[in-house]
């Protein structure tokens, strides 16, 4: 339960919105599908989905969404990116599609489709210290990796083999994975406490 109700906007041009806002609805926030800016601007966290970051790109600049995000992001508004979202909060990434832009924020650059296609897909149970136990149960699809991360970057979770899959910076939060496809609410639950301790910050009175 949250105290003060957050409007969490769901960025809605294309992937996994509908499990984003379900998650949030369980969660007590107000849900917004964000297709322009005028969405936006009423939001007090954002979440970027998974789907397809070129596509997520190309269709944010057709709508005119690209730069009023970059600002919401550089006013610290609270943001969290899974798999696709996390590629367009890297400011660096690597396999990018000719012409691939992010909104950026992250100091990380991402690789994506870091699996490759044989194992593109794959569900395991990742320690996150930051949310304590559980560990989370992590599905991948086609996912991204961190391949690197700047000083001011916290790494919470890694895989076996140490590779960086979700990573905090001030108030950006990006997994790698999806937790939004099960009944894992913890990074969600993260975001939603961020949104409102940030409107409480910024709203007047
Ligand atoms: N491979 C996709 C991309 O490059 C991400 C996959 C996902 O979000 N599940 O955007």
């Amino acid at each position: 339960m949250v105290t003060s109700r957050p409007r969490i906007g769901v960025l809605a041009v294309q992937g996994d919105v509908r499990e984003h806002a379900a998650a949030l609805h369980r969660l007590g926030a107000t849900v917004e599908l964000v297709r322009r800016p005028t969405e936006l601007a009423t939001v007090d966290g954002l979440v970027l989905p998974g789907g397809e970051s070129s596509t997520i790109d190309k269709l944010t600049r057709a709508f005119g969404l690209q730069q009023p995000i970059r600002d919401a992001i550089a006013s610290g508004m609270p943001v969290y990116g899974t798999c696709a979202g996390m590629i367009l909060l890297a400011d660096r990434i690597s396999d990018g599609i000719a012409g691939q832009q992010t909104f950026g924020g992250l100091d990380v650059t991402v690789r994506r489709n870091a699996f490759g296609s044989q194992v593109d897909s794959f569900e395991t149970d990742l320690a996150v210290p930051a949310l304590g136990a559980p560990p989370v149960h992590a599905v991948f699809i086609r996912a991204p990796l961190v391949e690197q991360a700047g000083d001011d970057v916290e790494v919470l979770a890694r895989l076996d083999d140490g590779r960086i899959v979700a990573v905090r910076q001030g108030s950006l939060l990006a997994t790698a994975f999806h937790p939004e496809v099960g009944a894992e609410l913890r990074f969600h639950a993260l975001l939603v406490a961020q949104a409102a301790a940030w409107r409480e910050a910024t709203v007047p009175g």
